[in-house]
């Protein structure tokens, strides 16, 4: 099926069509610019951000693709979970454009969608030009990085659509998420093992940069800090590892699966204050490089370990802190060493994007489920389970 994808839950308004496993365009703009003075994601000047940006946008995809909207099977549009008023621009957008076009409409889950875009062809940047990531408010059109890892052979699904292997799981870290999913099915059966039960990692990351002085978004600026750090220059807290929130694999503690970052960032700090307090210069780069080691650490082992008890045989990764070279490294690692295979998309399908929402809405259609109601609300915290509203 050709499906046109629609997602706006954050800062970025992107629109993706794919042919069935086929990527034939990933436009994205991104708000971001304008957040940066505030330090965070602001979701009012985000919303109207996705306002102004939506039909450009709409335009250089469809036109990327050489294709026009009446010939779309399906619009699939990201519900949930997300900033409510970032949501219902793409929303109400997506109900207009199925209405215009008498097309069906899917309303699909952010995260899932997430873990849909693995599904994709290994692919050449669409628009044929150098491959490119999203930056500033313009529109792009990113595509194949020389650090993609090529996808496994095709497996057959439901009329010929590529299928996620059996057991799979995935690993979500982003500035609103850290969760780890096992995916029996990206269209019936998507389960939650453990998640974050306070900051997720991108916002670890966001506000130990702002403690150091680095910057907004935090995460490229301690990624590039730490190149210059000793990762063991600090020990900083992996939070909910000690023996009672963890138990044991057959007698499991409440928390074995989860993370926790709040303690890792007030250690943090602590360490800054004390050499403040001091009049010592803060040795930026080796908090930087103890901080991300710290937060990788955890990440990955309690991923590994998670997957490990619940069969998980195939990890993929997504989110905007895939793109740390120190979480890739120590992933495929801890990977390689347990026997888990693992699959990185291209940095550009990790942030968010339309194509996965897209490249889930053709898994829909294919497996024949209902399409959704023009009705359908935005719901900010829709559940892991309800892949589809
Ligand atoms: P959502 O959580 O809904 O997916 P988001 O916009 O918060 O949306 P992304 O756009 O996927 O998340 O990712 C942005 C986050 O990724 C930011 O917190 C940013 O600091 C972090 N990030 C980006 N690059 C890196 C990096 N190299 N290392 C660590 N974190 C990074
Ligand atoms: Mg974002
Ligand atoms: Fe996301």
């Amino acid at each position: 099926p050709l499906v046109l994808g629609i997602e706006t839950s954050c800062d970025e308004t992107g629109i993706g069509i794919v042919r069935g496993t086929e990527l034939l365009a990933n436009t994205v703009a991104s708000s971001m610019e304008e957040h940066v003075r505030f330090g965070g994601v602001i979701p009012e000047i985000a919303a109207r951000a996705h306002l102004e940006a939506f039909l450009p946008t709409l335009r250089e995809a469809l036109e990327t693709a050489g294709i026009e909207l009446h010939e779309v099977d399906a619009i699939a549009v990201t519900s949930g979970p997300g900033l409510a008023g970032a949501l219902m621009v793409g929303l109400s957008a997506a109900k207009g454009l199925a209405l215009a076009a008498d097309k069906p409409l899917y309303g699909v889950n952010h995260l899932v969608a997430h873990v849909g875009v693995g599904l994709l062809d290994p692919h050449e940047n669409p628009s044929g030009g150098p491959a490119q990531e999203p930056s500033g408010h313009r529109a792009g059109n990113p595509g194949a990085e020389p650090d993609a890892e090529p996808d496994a052979e095709p497996e057959a699904g439901p009329r010929g659509m590529r299928r996620l292997p059996e057991n799979t799981g995935a690993l979500l870290v982003s500035g609103g998420h850290t969760e780890i999913l096992r995916v029996g099915s990206l269209t019936s059966d998507v389960e939650l093992l453990g998640s974050t039960i306070d900051d997720a990692a991108g916002e670890a990351f966001d506000k130990t940069a702002r403690l150091l002085g680095l910057g907004y978004p935090g995460g490229p600026a301690i990624d590039a800090a730490a190149v210059a750090g000793d990762p063991h220059a600090f020990r900083f807290p992996r939070g909910l590892t000690m023996p009672k929130f963890e138990g044991s694999a057959q007698n499991p503690g409440k928390h074995r699966h989860n993370w926790s970052f709040s303690g890792l960032k007030t250690a943090v700090a602590r360490a800054v204050e004390q050499f403040e307090a001091s009049g010592r210069p803060v040795p930026v780069a080796d908090i930087a490089a103890s901080f991300q080691e710290a937060v990788v650490d955890v990440i990955t082992a309690k991923a590994v370990r998670a997957s490990l008890e619940h069969g998980i045989t195939t990890l993929m990764l997504g989110g905007g802190v895939a793109a740390n070279q120190r979480l890739r490294e120590l992933l495929a690692q801890r990977c390689a060493a347990a026997g888990l295979e693992l699959r990185i998309p291209p940095v550009s399908l990790c942030t968010d994007n339309g194509a996965m929402v897209a490249a889930l809405g053709a898994q829909l259609v294919a497996a024949g489920v209902t399409p959704s109601s023009l009705q359908i609300p935005a719901d900010s915290s829709q559940p892991v389970q309800q892949i589809s509203v």
